[in-house]
Order: C-alpha cells, then structure tokens, then sequence
C-alpha cells in the first residue's frame, strides 16, 4: 500500500489529464457528515431511550457495544438492521430530521465543473437504498452523476475487495486513471489495493468535528484545492 503520512500543509495537486473516471463518496465528502454523526450519536439514543423507558445514558450504553462490533460491515449501514435492532423504525426519525442533511463547502461547485468535464463520474454510497433516497430528496445530488451505486446493491460495503470487484464489473473503469475522494481511510485502504491510482481524503468531513492534521492518504480541506485544470471557464 502507497500509504504516506501527508502534513497540514501539503498541497494535493491532481493532473486532470490523466484522469477518465470519478468515483465519489456521499456523507463527509460531498455531504457535511454532521448530520449523520448527531443522527447516531445524539438522535438514535434519545429515541431509543424514550421507546425503552430508560435514561439516555443507558441506551448509549447498550448502543455503544454494538456500534463497535458492526463498524466498517454492511449493517453498520443498513437501516433495516438497525431497526430491528433498537425496535422503532430508524428511517422514519431519519426522515423527520431530513432538514439538517446539507453540502460540504464548494462541493456543488465541484460536481458541476466535473459535469463539463470530460469524466465520467459516479457516487458511490454505503448508504442504504432508503438513506440514499432520503438525501437524494433532501440536496439535488442526483443531476451530476453518470452512475450512483450503493454498496448494499453488492451486498458488500466499500470496505470490502467484493464491493470493488462487483463494481468494475457492473460499472467498468479503468483503475489507473480513477480518482476515488473518500473520507473514509478504511474504504480508501481497500480501493488502493484493488488498484485504484488516484486516492483523496478530506480534512473535516463534519463541519462542527475536528480538523484531521494527519492522513494516511493525501488529503483536502475544501473542494476548491482541486479544481486547477478541470473544466477552464465554468
Ligand atoms: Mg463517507
């Protein structure tokens, strides 16, 4: 693995020549992570208290485990999972607070200076299908992409070489000359092993979250750090 340690300072430079494929990631890329952290972290406990009839200190308490043991897996994503298991339906509270779904800064500048490039450009989610649907309602995503993929499609989260696998061959590209932008290092790990050259992380994927300092893999703090070289005039 390619893996550097990239300072605070570094400048990501992407040569947009050599690029024919882009492959985006949703919550913390181009969507501000916030709302699915306060989702998790804040509204499912409290929710779940309030069904259970305990305090909220004690559903985080039952709840804490469990995230552990389901992250990076396709249930950490899959709302039916999580329904089941904290008993009320977790896509109807996800739909109640909708509102605070939004963009990253410079994100929607981003998709449509790629829409007049020459790239194909595809979202690629491990966000359930009602998740994705949920958001798609929310912020006019849809429009930009030639391709939205969610991993539950495959049955296997980004996480995983399957998900790569399935998706070139459903969505052919060419690894080599793909960016894929990811805020998860994890998922940007399995994408490097499967062959993908172009590999890009972002600084603060949750606008109230902390500025990450150090990555693994090259990384950006706003979308406008790459826009030299794509789409002159847009
Ligand atoms: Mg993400």
């Amino acid at each position: 693995m390619a893996i550097t340690v990239a300072s605070c300072n570094s400048i990501v430079r992407i040569d947009w020549s050599a690029i024919t494929t882009v492959l985006l990631d949703m919550d913390g890329t181009l969507l501000d992570l916030r709302f699915d952290n306060d989702f998790w972290l804040n509204q499912i406990p409290k929710a779940y208290a309030r069904h259970q009839g305990v305090s909220v200190h004690q559903a985080q308490d039952y709840l804490r485990p469990i995230f552990q043991r389901e992250a990076g897996k396709l249930n950490w994503y899959c709302l039916d999972f999580w329904s089941a298991t904290v008993g009320f339906d977790v896509a109807a509270l996800k739909r109640q607070l909708s509102q605070g779904i939004g963009w990253r800064p410079e994100a929607a500048d981003f998709l449509a200076k790629l829409k007049a490039s020459h790239c194909q450009v595809a979202l690629i989610t491990n966000a359930h299908p009602e998740t994705l649907r949920i958001k798609l309602e929310q912020v006019q995503l849809a429009p930009w992409f030639d391709h939205i993929v969610s991993s539950h499609q495959f049955g296997a989260p980004k996480e995983s070489q399957q998900f790569w696998q399935q998706l070139v061959k459903t969505h052919p590209f060419q690894p080599t000359s793909t960016l894929f932008i990811d805020d998860s290092e994890a998922v940007l790990g399995a994408a490097d092993i499967f062959g993908v050259a172009h590999l890009v992380t972002l600084r603060q994927p949750d606008s109230t979250g902390p500025i990450r300092s150090a990555t693994q893999f090259p990384a950006i703090h706003h979308f406008n750090e790459i826009f030299d070289g794509l789409a002159h005039g847009v």
